[in-house]
């Protein structure tokens, strides 16, 4: 017998079920506003930690309203993502700029709109903003924060677990090239370091933050700057692979309480994009087809990684519930999507044994990491609908659109 599970909030199963629009045969989106917005006041109830919502994770409108309510401020990496941010109505004095490949145009670009907090990745951001923020003669210097990658040596200590090199940000090494007093323009007094993933467990995430302490306030020391800002960036996990792990908000806000103390520092910051939004979020697909192969039950849906493709890069699936009782038993599926290419697979899932073709399933934490991050163009599919639920009612954000309205 099936049992819905946590993940699933039942006040949307009836709208739903009664939801049948053909236009949606390939899949939607669903966004629950209602739990969205009491998560977020929850996470609200502190003032140890500035809260910003990292804007990659889910930048449909209704979504950075509901945020913009909740009193957070906004965290964009791309000239698109500001344009949406402004398009709602919010301050650029409220956005903050992280991201590796910010152009001396894209730097200009953004002072000319107002931003006014940067987190800058490399000694030619820092040079370009200098210089932008001269040229255009702003009033008030802009806030800068410095992103920092630590490497630890290999072995037991190493907090990472290993030292994989991106282009987040730069070493110890290179910024201590930097004198803060050689960017007069600038207000440089943060520093910034985010390079983790998904962290479930509050006792390794405290070790983990706790170990960057020390190498931070020393460079802050060594570049001549008052450390007033410590951006420790996002990856606050969510549970997608159901094994009942998660962390406590009130002991990352008690941790976070004690690592400002150690720091010393006047503000910290949390841009959070999953731990924000991905339980909020549904996505709700037909299946196709049903088969065994060599033994193996299999499922082929209406779309997969055309919408969501999460699973395929990262090897954690989505969970997944089906969309009506069953008194059956459940078994495992393989989850394929309709791609010509064995990449197209959303996961090896349990679901009830009589599950078939025509019936819906719905994956849970699909709001964040989902549409915008699926690559829907392949194999010229439709683009998923975006739907909210708010005050009990199901509204159309964005139409299904076929293959014809993209292509040229
Ligand atoms: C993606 C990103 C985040 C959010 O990451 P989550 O794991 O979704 O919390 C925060 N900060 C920066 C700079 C990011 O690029």
């Amino acid at each position: 017998m099936m049992t819905r599970p946590t993940w699933f909030d039942t006040s949307l199963e009836g709208s739903l079920l009664e939801h049948i629009s053909p236009a949606d045969e390939q899949g939607y989106f669903v966004y629950h506003l209602d739990a969205l917005k009491k998560h977020l006041a929850e996470l609200q109830q502190q003032d140890v930690i500035k809260l910003w919502f990292a804007v990659k994770a889910n930048p449909l409108s209704k979504i950075i309203q509901v945020l913009d309510n909740e009193g957070f401020d906004f965290d964009v990496a791309s000239s698109g993502e500001l344009t949406q941010v402004l398009a709602q109505g919010i301050s650029p004095d409220r956005v903050l700029n992280t991201g590796p490949a910010k152009s001396k145009q894209q730097l200009e670009s953004f002072v000319k709109q107002g931003v006014k907090t940067f987190v800058v990745e490399s000694l030619n951001q820092l040079q370009w903003l200098n210089e932008v923020t001269i040229a255009q003669k702003v009033v008030t210097k802009p806030i800068v924060l410095l992103r920092v990658q630590l490497q630890w040596p290999d072995g037991e200590k190493n907090p990472l677990g290993g030292n994989s090199l991106t282009p987040f940000g730069l070493s110890v090494s290179e910024w201590q090239q930097v004198q803060v007093s050689d960017y007069p323009a600038l207000d440089i007094c943060g520093l910034h370091i985010f390079q983790w993933g998904n962290m479930l467990n509050n006792e390794k995430m405290y070790a983990l933050w706790g170990q960057m302490v020390a190498p931070l306030t020393q460079l802050a020391k060594d570049l001549g700057m008052k450390l007033k800002i410590l951006d420790l960036g996002g990856g606050l996990g969510i549970d997608y692979l159901e094994k009942g792990h998660s962390l406590s908000w009130q002991q990352i806000i008690d941790d976070l309480a004690d690592i400002k103390a150690q720091a010393g520092v006047e503000e910290l910051w949390l841009e959070l994009g999953r731990f924000a939004v991905a339980e909020c979020g549904y996505y709700v697909v037909p299946v196709v087809d049903r088969k065994v192969n060599y033994e193996q039950e299999q499922l082929v849906l209406a779309a997969g990684i055309n919408h969501i493709i999460r699973p395929a890069i990262t090897e954690q699936p989505f969970p997944v519930t089906l969309l009506r009782t069953s008194t059956e038993r459940e078994q495992n599926f393989d989850l394929h999507g309709p791609l010509c290419t064995s990449m197209d697979k959303l996961g090896h899932l349990a679901l009830p044994q009589d599950v078939e073709v025509d019936d819906s399933l719905v994956f849970g934490f699909c709001g964040a990491y989902g549409f915008t991050e699926s690559m829907p163009f392949f194999l010229c599919h439709q683009l998923a609908a975006e739907y909210i639920f708010e005050n009990g009612e199901l509204i159309e954000i964005r139409a299904a659109q076929p293959a014809s309205t993209y292509l040229a």
